[in-house]
């Protein structure tokens, strides 16, 4: 068997929202207080939309990669408002690798260290550049359980697309389970891929008596095709997979905790058996 991780969201927090982010868009907005009178606060949230706008930008085009490219975004960010401001986001990100910004999800050491006890394979699949979700993984300690660690920049190509799935099949596996917690990129992009989508989502994101319910039963109750129309309305770019609607996303598993992957096991293994 082999588990793909997504990683924001489901085994960690990174440090771009609480720490990154909020000294690159500081610093980049003295120019826009100084030069057009904005309050800091107001100048930072500028900076951050065009951060966003130029992501999205790049999705839009189909430079994929690029738009997990931080260090590239920030620069052209920091140019069109005119600031001198220069930054290393590798070395922001390290700098933010403390415990009061970066920290494991609840049951992610034991959850993958059961999961490694019972030989499956792990694998991270994520959209962050190795070089910002590696110092976070070594951070809070759940490094070692990945050895195959793939990045866009490694292999040319982001979620959802199959590419960078498939980088992560080396051998042959009865069973492929992908777990994340975005519905175009884990869902729709894991299934497209031929692995078992299993979606996490937050506890208060489901309704009371769908959460009662098994993890394999959760996506064939109606109640769950509103909470993913609801997700996939909250992508950060949906346009930049037109061909791609809510419906099409259709996660296998639906979890609110890690420790329910443990079950997904069980009940997988036996419905292959
Ligand atoms: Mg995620």
């Amino acid at each position: 068997m082999l588990i793909t991780f997504d990683l924001d969201g489901v085994l960690q927090q990174n440090p771009f929202g609480k720490g990154v982010f909020p000294e690159v868009c500081g610093k980049i907005g003295e120019t826009l207080v100084s030069r057009e009178g904005l309050t800091v606060d107001e100048a930072a949230k500028t900076v951050m939309t065009m951060i966003r706008d130029e992501a999205k930008r790049r999705l839009t085009s189909r430079d994929y990669v690029g738009a997990y490219d931080w260090d590239d975004i920030v620069l052209v960010a920091a140019k069109a408002a005119g600031s001198p401001a220069r930054f290393d986001v590798e070395q922001l990100v390290v700098k933010y690798c403390t415990p009061d910004y970066i920290f494991p999800y609840p049951y992610a050491f034991e959850v993958l260290s059961e999961l490694s006890g019972l030989g499956v394979r792990l694998a991270v699949v994520t959209n962050g550049f190795y070089k910002y979700q590696n110092p976070v993984m070594e951070g809070i300690g759940l490094r070692h359980f990945f050895p195959d660690f793939i990045t866009p920049e490694m292999v040319g190509t982001v979620k959802p697309f199959s590419g960078i799935f498939q980088a992560a099949i080396k051998g042959e596996y009865s069973l492929r389970l992908h777990v994340g917690d975005t519905i175009i990129h884990d869902v729709w992009g894991a299934q497209m891929s031929g692995f078992d989508p299993i979606w996490m989502v937050k506890e208060r994101d489901l309704p009371e008596h769908i959460l009662t319910l098994a993890p394999w039963e959760r996506p064939h109750r109606p109640e769950i095709r509103p909470v993913i129309a609801k997700a996939f309305d909250a992508d950060l770019h949906p346009g930049a997979y037109p061909d791609v609607t809510a419906d099409d996303c259709r996660p296998a598993y639906v979890i609110t905790d890690l420790r329910e992957i443990l079950a997904v096991v069980e009940y997988a293994k036996e419905a292959v058996a």
